[in-house]
This record gives structure tokens, C-alpha cells and sequence, in this order.
């Protein structure tokens, strides 16, 4: 790239000095996904507790709806390339954060899993679950963490039509953070997390191959992201 600095022209009445600075790339900003260093710990010790993926959601607080706290798993049932969320589960998650005093923007708006392998790149099972069940929010973000560290985030919301954007993955030590708690975070996996052989997916019936995906942890039965006093009207 050149850079030339020309002498006012005369000749030229509304001429305007250039400045004589480089052009920079304009680089597409991206929305950022915050995790405190500790909601990361807990995610990586998850990933890492066993073989399979596994499935929650994001805790946020009300000021910072994009930094998650926390990440608490539902109860599911997994292999290495599946997750399948207790639908029960869902809802008791939905109404004990409710007591707690949470908005459904603070607990159900991100999806998070990991994948056992390298690569953090949605599936298009997890593209098309997303699409799902989260599209008729105002806004949801999909999150997964890779075995290597690697992530994927993006961001969907629908003020004025669809609109998809990447994030940028940041683990903010700005702030003060709780500790790790690893015997709690053990007692939440060994609660939650049922793996499961891929043979004994063949066996169990509750499981049907033919009906639904194995792969869209919120099929069967599809739970109600939406949580009741919100009156999105659901997309068939
Ligand atoms: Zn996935």
C-alpha cells in the first residue's frame, strides 16, 4: 500500500487536505460471549469429566446478559456424539431458577455442549436445534466448547428479521470470581450426566431412531424453552 501526502491544488475550490494516516481494515467487530473464569472452569471440567458430550445452558446476570457465570448441566442422557435432555429436568431447572429470581433471558437463552473431539464446529443437527427451539426467541446464543479448547459461538436474534452473527469467545478475569468448586461440580455431573453406549441407544425403545434425531438433545419430548409467562407463539 502506498501513502502519499499531496500539496493543497489550488485549482480545486473544495479541496480537503488528506490526512495523512494509514488506512486500517475495517475488521467486522463481533458481539463477544464473557465467561467469568470460573463458568469456564466448570465447563472444561465437564468436557473433561468423561468420554461423552454434554449439554446445559448459561447463567447470566441481569446487567450482563452476554458473560456467563455459571453452567449448569440438566439431567441427560449421552455418547460421544449425543445428547438427550430429561425433559423433566428442563422444567424443574426453569422453575428453580425462576424462585431464584432469575429472568428467562438469564438462565434459557444460551446453549451450551461440548464436543469429545477437536473441532467446536456446529453440527447441522446442532445448526437445525437451534433453529428450533431456540429461534422464536428475541435473541439465543449457541455456545460449544471443543476437547482442545477450541469454541463456537454465535448469536441469533430477531428484532427485525433473523439475523445470525459469530462471537468472539472471551474468558474475562476483569472481575473478581468465585472459586472452582470441584467436588460440586462432580456431584452436578455424576447427577446429571447418564452415558450411554451407542448399542444401548438400539436397545432403548424411549429412544426412537426412526422418529426423531439422536443427535437434538431436546428431542423427545421437545421441552418449551420458552418458559410460561412469556407468550412467544411457537413455531411448528
Ligand atoms: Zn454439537
Amino acid at each position: 500500500m502506498r501513502f502519499t501526502s499531496l500539496p493543497p491544488d489550488p485549482n480545486r475550490p473544495h479541496h480537503r487536505p488528506r490526512r495523512n494516516r494509514p488506512r486500517r481494515k475495517r475488521r467486522q467487530r463481533r458481539p463477544l460471549m464473557r465467561l467469568t473464569p470460573t463458568a469456564w472452569a466448570k465447563l472444561v471440567f465437564l468436557r473433561d469429566y468423561g468420554p461423552t458430550e454434554v449439554g446445559g445452558f448459561g447463567i447470566t446476570t441481569s446487567d450482563h446478559l452476554l458473560q456467563i457465570d455459571d453452567v449448569m448441566l440438566v439431567r441427560q442422557r449421552c455418547t460421544e456424539t449425543f445428547v438427550a435432555f430429561d425433559d423433566e429436568s428442563v422444567a424443574e431447572f426453569f422453575e428453580n431458577q425462576i424462585d431464584a429470581h432469575l429472568r428467562p433471558e438469564q438462565f434459557a437463552r444460551i446453549w451450551i455442549h461440548t464436543h469429545p473431539a477437536d473441532s467446536a464446529e456446529p453440527s447441522p443437527t446442532d445448526h437445525e436445534t437451534f433453529e428450533r427451539v431456540f429461534g422464536h426467541c428475541d435473541w439465543a446464543v449457541m455456545l460449544i466448547l471443543a476437547r482442545n479448547d477450541s469454541t463456537h459461538a454465535e448469536l441469533h436474534w430477531r428484532q427485525e428479521g433473523p439475523v445470525r452473527l459469530p462471537m468472539d469467545v472471551l474468558v474475562d478475569s476483569g472481575e473478581p470470581f468465585p472459586e472452582s468448586d470441584f467436588a460440586a461440580w462432580e456431584e452436578e455431573y455424576v447427577a446429571s450426566v447418564q452415558r450411554l453406549s451407542t448399542h444401548s441407544l438400539d436397545l432403548d425403545d424411549s429412544l426412537d431412531a426412526k422418529s426423531h434425531s439422536l443427535h437434538d438433545p431436546f428431542e423427545p419430548p421437545c421441552p418449551d424453552i420458552t418458559p410460561p409467562f412469556q407468550t412467544h407463539p411457537d413455531t411448528p
